[in-house]
């Protein structure tokens, strides 16, 4: 999960680098009062989920209350690639020499945490890393001994707590740009980027919480609390099967046949009857949904658990549109047995003939 600016420069704090003072805000009178306890001028930020802000101009120095109130009502009537502003963070404007780029993340080639700095930071480090790359130092860290030895122009310390916070947040990006130096010789951290492992969750609970909290999709949040593996689509077909793999090419054969999937969902493997059923039951929430097409292949999975499951769940939950079933391997036969007494419930013999049907029975 990405953070928000504020999120990630109260992280910065607590670990000791040094931000601006600042505040959030989610109206323009909010900001003002904001910005006079301050101090003026300020920086005014749009608090999105996506980089180049700066250049899309949603980062904008204010220097009297009035600035401050007709800038933010402007950065809060902004949309940033798509995304709507919904709040701005209030910042202490800093007069800067330099900006640097100080960066570290996880590397899936080298299998190692990587730190990048350089100093020419700020907004047009993408420019400099396409047409100067030496500009852009790497370094894999395989040991934050390592860092002591390192000779940037920012101090080692620097390096070091961002290291910290880095590994003890589970973070797989934490990135400082710019990193600003100013003439009586401070550093300061003026902008914050953190991405959280999704995977490390379950032990960092105040992000889980977090998560929580701003979870836009209902269903898709139910779903987390039920240890479901669900992703919400656009289209009317609801696709399930047990495996990741499974559902996601079952989700290519749905479109090829001219539909388009309501969702992922991955019921994982060996699952029992009440958690198809516990599936099945989310899935009458969502109204978009036309038919429902279960792809199942019996390994630890067992045929039978499955539709009696979907059995369970029809009766129960009510569901009232038409499932197309693909079932083979363990207890393949003793499914088929059961779904033969059942009149919701059409079998496929395989994947793209239950493809095909679904978008049929579902128009
Ligand atoms: P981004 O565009 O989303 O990366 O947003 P940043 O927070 O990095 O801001 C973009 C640019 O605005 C920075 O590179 C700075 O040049 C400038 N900027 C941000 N905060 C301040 C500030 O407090 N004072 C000054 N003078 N410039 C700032
Ligand atoms: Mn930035």
């Amino acid at each position: 999960m990405k953070l928000q600016e504020f999120q990630a420069k109260e992280i910065l704090k607590k670990y000791g680098l040094p931000i601006q003072a600042g505040g959030v805000a989610a109206t323009a009178a909010e900001a003002e009062i904001i910005a006079l306890k301050i101090g003026l001028p300020v920086v005014l930020k749009a608090q999105v989920l996506v980089g180049g802000r700066g250049k899309a101009g949603g980062v904008k120095i204010a220097r009297t209350p009035e600035e401050v109130k007709t800038i933010s009502a402007q950065i809060l009537g902004m949309k940033i690639k798509d995304l709507p502003v919904k709040k701005i963070l209030i910042a202490g404007a800093v007069d800067f020499e330099k900006e640097y780029y100080l960066g570290i993340t996880l590397d899936r080639v080298s299998k190692s945490n990587v730190l990048i700095f350089s100093e020419e930071g700020g907004v047009e480090i993408e420019e400099v890393a396409r047409t100067n790359p030496d500009k852009i130092s790497k370094y894999e860290i395989l040991n934050p001994k390592q860092i002591q030895n390192l000779k940037f122009e920012i101090p080692n310390d620097f390096i070091e707590k961002l290291y910290d916070l880095y590994v003890k947040n589970d973070a797989t990006l934490a990135e400082i740009n710019p990193l600003v130096s100013t003439k009586d010789g401070r550093f300061i951290a003026l902008d914050a980027k953190m991405v959280i492992d999704d995977n490390a969750l379950f032990r960092q609970p105040e992000f889980a919480k977090l998560r929580e909290s701003t979870e836009v999709d209902e269903l898709e949040a139910e779903a987390g609390r039920r240890k479901i593996a669900y992703v919400r689509l656009p289209g009317s077909i609801a696709i399930l099967g047990n495996g990741a793999g499974l559902v996601m090419t079952t989700m290519d054969e749905v479109k090829r046949a001219g539909g388009e999937p309501a969702c992922f969902l991955d019921l994982g493997g060996g699952s029992k009857a009440e958690t198809v059923a516990s599936c099945l039951e989310l899935l009458t929430r969502d109204p978009n949904i036309k038919g429902i097409f279960f792809n199942v292949f019996g390994g630890i999975t067992r045929c039978d658990e499955v539709v009696n499951g979907i059995i369970a769940a029809h009766d129960k939950a009510g569901v009232k549109v038409p499932m197309v079933i693909r079932l083979t391997g363990t207890r393949e036969e003793e499914g088929k047995k059961l779904l033969a007494q059942t009149n919701f419930l059409t079998y496929a013999a395989s994947m793209t003939e239950g493809a095909k049907k679904i978008v049929e029975l579902s128009r």
